[in-house]
């Protein structure tokens, strides 16, 4: 076996997928080439390192945290255009617009509303009942 073949199959050679004859080859030739070993060595080593990448699992929070931006994102495009009370500009005047009705619609309500009206006649004491003057108490007595 030349260099050439022999590092042709080193990728099945790491992976074990070579038959037995051409694995026997393989490492005959390794063991007699030290090109070829110290190709394999750090070749194996590139090969280690890339399936340590492959397995490693992103954190389980990062693609929520993800998905929940991606979502917020897609309400604040797809937001109907006739939600303007949520828009930031319009709210105030939506809270005056608001406490407006409502102020006139107790003024309105309260003027349609008409209590009961009990009139009591004031009595004849009240009637002559003067505070700028101090009356002589025989004033009351002459009734
Ligand atoms: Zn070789």
């Amino acid at each position: 076996m030349n260099c050439s073949t022999c590092q042709k199959h080193l990728d099945a050679y790491f992976d074990g997928t070579l038959s037995v004859d051409l694995k026997i080859q393989v490492d005959d030739h390794l063991a007699a080439c030290k090109a070829c070993a110290e190709l394999y060595a750090r070749w194996s080593v590139v090969e280690q390192v890339m399936n340590e990448e492959k397995s490693t699992s992103s954190n389980p929070f990062l693609a929520t945290r993800i998905m929940s931006q991606l979502e917020e994102m897609q309400a604040k495009k797809y937001a109907p255009a006739h939600s303007i009370a949520k828009r930031p500009v319009f709210r105030p005047v939506t809270v005056v617009f608001i406490v407006g009705v409502a102020i006139s619609l107790g003024v309105l309500l309260g003027n349609l509303y008409r209590p009961l009206q009990v009139r009591h006649a004031p009595s004849t004491e009240l009637l002559y009942l003067d505070d700028a003057t101090i009356e002589p108490i025989a004033f009351y007595d002459a009734k």
